[in-house]
């Protein structure tokens, strides 16, 4: 655990006792400050009271004496409407961060003095791609021979890491629920994947989610930015960063435009990549036959990867290794297993419309398990990928309202047993079964992953040889 900095005998509230909420009262309670919790729901205060924090309600005087407010990512503190404690703490002037403010303001200590190389934090956002993408960069400083811990949106909480050894790399996913809050952010390379809209109603539109994301690069800011440029608020957001035309403080990524005579750039184009300054290219890597990263989608990731790494002085050699034996992360692009010469690959996680036409665009001859509770702007932005489809099995409590959207033959299935046993049935050697949803999974399951390992156990059970 990171003890808190600079809490020592303030009195903090600790809003949301689910799992980053509980570490945070832990940490402050560690570096002195006297802690109070609140969670609106009572196994939540349970489960705080479990572990021996005090729980006081903030709407009936408790937050009286609090000058510090942190709350979880899950809980609104502007849009759609900010939650009644957050309200209260806004109209008092009584400051809110989270625990990745937290952790910025205490990750470095003393002792770092005496190491011969200091610990350096990598942290990763965006639209898609965050959890490969810090899963990746995870993997290949392990590969490296450096030390690296991973927090945030994925794996543990950051406020739960080790104290940092010398030479320590942590890699942090953050959201822009986290982004869009956290008070201090200075970590020393920080990754921007891509933009596509998605949790729209919390940030008050497009703009909102891009100005939350954008926060990671102007709240302290990174050493080196890391900066997807095929949308145009990836450049735009390079644009600013960068002060001249030589800055190689920024690091242009793309897997759909060549690189520009000037700068560093790591593009991708048709499965290549490329390493190149100012022109010149330093080094190239051949991704298309690298197992756990298909598709241009997992390009984008690898190249960003490959930077922050290049970023870090590793040499291209041992990043390729490094790539190469990546195994990829459960319900992305996963491949559970080829039967008769049918794939089947689980990329449960394309809960929104650009992953899934992103992983459509991975395949070819697909029969594509598809449907569940819809995101707002319908199927349009499904693009070229659908080209790929050989035909659509819907799944979900309004399957046929989705299968009505598709403009390629379709099955209404509803259920994960009825698509997977048609779908295997129909499917033909050299086809892909491809489970990418396109949409959030709640109608039927409790998250995407209880939907990829129902699709994985239904898939392992079909009879057929390997
Ligand atoms: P995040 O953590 O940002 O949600 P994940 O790595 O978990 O990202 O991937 C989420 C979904 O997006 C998966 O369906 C995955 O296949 C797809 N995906 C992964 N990388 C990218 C990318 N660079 N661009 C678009 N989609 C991606």
């Amino acid at each position: 655990m990171i003890p808190v900095q600079g809490v020592s005998g303030q009195c903090v509230l600790v809003l949301g006792m689910g799992r980053s909420g509980l570490v945070a009262a832990q940490a402050l309670a560690a570096g002195g400050a006297d802690v109070r919790c609140w969670d609106d729901s009572a196994p939540g205060r349970d489960r705080a009271e479990a572990e021996g924090l005090v729980c006081i309600d903030p709407l009936k005087g408790g937050l009286d004496g609090v000058t510090l407010v942190i709350t979880s990512p899950g809980i609104p503190h502007h849009f759609p409407k900010p939650h009644p404690v957050l309200a209260a703490a806004l109209a008092a002037g009584i400051p809110i961060d989270n625990d990745i403010g937290l952790f910025f303001r205490s990750f470095a200590t003393r002792d770092w003095a005496d190491f011969d190389t200091p610990p350096r934090v990598v942290a990763v956002t965006g639209s898609n791609g965050k959890s490969t993408t810090s899963a990746l960069i995870h993997h290949l400083l392990e590969h490296a021979g450096i030390n690296s811990q991973l927090a945030g949106n994925i794996g543990r909480g950051v406020l739960d890491l080790d104290p940092a050894i010398d030479g320590d790399v942590v890699v942090l996913e953050l959201s822009s629920y986290q982004t869009e809050l956290a008070r201090y952010m200075t970590p020393d390379i920080a990754v921007f994947t891509n933009l596509s809209p998605d949790h729209l109603d919390r940030h008050a539109g497009y703009g909102g989610y891009f100005a939350a994301k954008r926060r990671l690069f102007s709240e302290g800011g990174p050493d080196r930015a890391i900066i997807g440029v095929d949308e145009v608020e990836g450049q735009v957001l390079a644009g600013q960063l960068a002060d001249s035309l030589v800055d190689d403080r920024v690091i242009r990524v793309s897997v759909a435009a060549k690189p520009a005579a000037t700068g560093w750039w790591v593009t991708a184009k048709k499965g290549f990549l490329a390493e190149t300054r100012k022109g010149r290219q330093v080094a190239s890597i051949d991704l298309r036959d690298v197992a756990g990263l298909p598709g241009a989608h997992n390009h984008q990731n690898a190249c960003a990867a490959y930077a922050v790494l290049r970023s870090l002085h590793v040499a291209p050699r041992v990043i390729e290794e490094g790539l190469r034996s990546f195994g990829g992360l459960p319900h992305r692009s996963q491949r559970v297993r080829e039967v008769g010469g049918v794939i089947f690959v689980n990329d449960s996680k394309a809960t929104n419309v650009d992953s899934a036409a992103k992983a459509l665009g991975a395949f070819k001859n697909i029969r594509w398990i598809c449907g569940g509770l819809q995101k707002e702007g319908g199927l349009d932005g499904l693009g070229a990928g659908l080209g790929n489809v050989r035909k659509a099995y819907v799944i979900g409590r309004e399957a046929e309202d989705f299968a009505r959207q598709l403009t390629v033959d379709a099955a209404i299935c509803t259920t994960m047993a009825h698509a997977v046993a048609q779908a295997a049935a129909e499917a033909e050697p050299g086809d892909v079964v491809l489970l990418a949803p396109a949409a959030a999974s709640f109608d039927q399951y409790n998250s995407f992953e209880a939907r990829g390992d129902d699709f994985v156990g239904l898939v392992e059970a079909l009879t057929g040889s390997d």
